[in-house]
């Protein structure tokens, strides 16, 4: 099974937290995603004519703002030539102000049967202080009308820790999203990322940072409140309902191939990793010129078991001690079963049926213990 992934690298505006790639660039989409069609055909041995799609995401960005045509003319390209598994989960993300009653109608037909909502946060206040775009209000209509037009698996994006947020402030936001009866959510703290407005904000001194201690209780109130709402906790910072996980991402977790269309998109052959130009406008000119469009790096076995431990170590099921036994030779297996003990003296990390996975006291630490698993030069 493998995943195709479309990157759609527009918005509206941009959020002061986020470092994505993206352009506020509306006048590049008819040719990119000509450009995207162009590349999708000329990548089509990427993956094996005998393996079947299972999962298709257009991720961004803003997917939502694409029209019926651009995303018609993209199944068109697929369908000529990939087989798409039956049950294949196919998501676009979607701002909450473009799921609009008009905008589902409109794409009603298209095969999506899964959308991720950027929904972020339920108040006015910290939306407005992120520049996010949205209502509250258009937040929870967006959930309303997804279900209206008969989306049954139904994901929102969620961030704790936005400036001036309390953890009774977080408890509300999350009280309102598990009373949405929706499947699926996404929850990360908010980071500072070098270079965007909001890291800005914080050297001028106008924001701070919420400190760790509320962070952490922040973190501990959402796996409370998802278990509570019976939603498992498959992976650091996704909670699911019964059979909804992220077919897509669980691809990338367990080390499926994908291939990725689109400027800034990275695809992944188990034997390399490559990633388009981060540039709309230079990847419309590489793409039509035949020029190179993307990087390559071939994987070395230390970057494969990099990848895996840091993946593995991620989600629920945690690293498979016969796997690293059977895929990465005697050095490997020792560095790993020799650094891991310290976690496991201190309750950090859980064994069972010859898997180690983080314990909630690990996971408050979950960066610095896959860190510390990872080999470095
Ligand atoms: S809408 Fe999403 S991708 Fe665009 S700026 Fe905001 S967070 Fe980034």
């Amino acid at each position: 099974m493998a995943s195709l992934y479309f990157h759609i690298p527009f918005c509206k505006q941009r959020c002061a937290y986020c470092d994505f790639y993206t352009e506020v660039a509306p006048q590049f989409i008819d040719i990119y995603i000509d450009t995207m069609i162009a590349e999708l055909y000329a990548r089509r041995d990427y993956l094996l004519q005998s393996e079947t799609v299972s999962s298709v995401y257009f991720g961004g960005g803003t997917p939502s703002l694409l029209r019926t045509q651009h995303f018609e003319k993209i199944f068109y390209a697929v369908n000529q030539i990939f087989t798409i598994d039956k049950n294949a989960e196919i998501t676009f993300e979607a701002n909450p102000d473009d799921l609009t009653a008009d905008y589902l109608s409109e794409i009603k037909n298209l095969p999506f049967n899964r959308v991720s909502i950027g929904i972020q946060s339920f108040s006015d206040r910290f939306l407005r202080a992120v520049n996010r775009r949205h209502s509250a209000k258009q937040a929870i209509d967006a959930v309303q009308f997804a279900k209206d037009y008969g989306f049954e698996n139904i994901s929102v994006d969620l961030i704790f820790g936005l400036p001036g947020q309390t953890l009774k402030d977080w408890t509300a936001e999350l009280k309102m999203a598990f009373s949405l009866d929706i499947q699926h959510i996404s929850a990360y703290g908010l980071t500072y990322e070098d270079g965007t407005p909001l890291w800005k904000s914080r050297m001028l001194g106008n924001v701070a940072p919420t400190n760790e201690q509320t962070m952490n209780q922040m973190y501990l109130r959402l796996l409370q409140m998802a278990e509570n709402n019976g939603f498992e906790h498959y992976e650091i910072s996704n909670f699911a309902q019964q059979g909804f996980r992220s077919q897509h991402n669980c691809g990338y977790w367990k080390n499926s191939k994908y291939l990725g269309i689109g400027a800034a998109a990275h695809s992944f052959d188990r034997v390399s990793r490559q990633w388009n130009v981060a540039s709309i406008k230079k990847y419309i000119e590489n793409v039509k010129g035949n020029k190179t469009f993307f990087e390559k790096e071939i994987l070395t076995e230390k970057d494969k078991y990099n990848e895996y431990v840091m993946l593995a170590l991620r989600t629920a099921e945690g690293v498979d001690c016969e796997y690293i036994n059977k895929h990465f030779g005697r050095e490997f297996s020792d560095y790993f079963f020799k650094n891991i003990q310290k976690f496991i003296l201190t309750e950090k990390i859980k064994t069972a049926e010859n898997r180690c996975f983080l314990t909630p006291k690990g996971i408050l630490i979950s960066n610095a213990i896959i860190s510390e698993m990872m080999i470095s030069d």
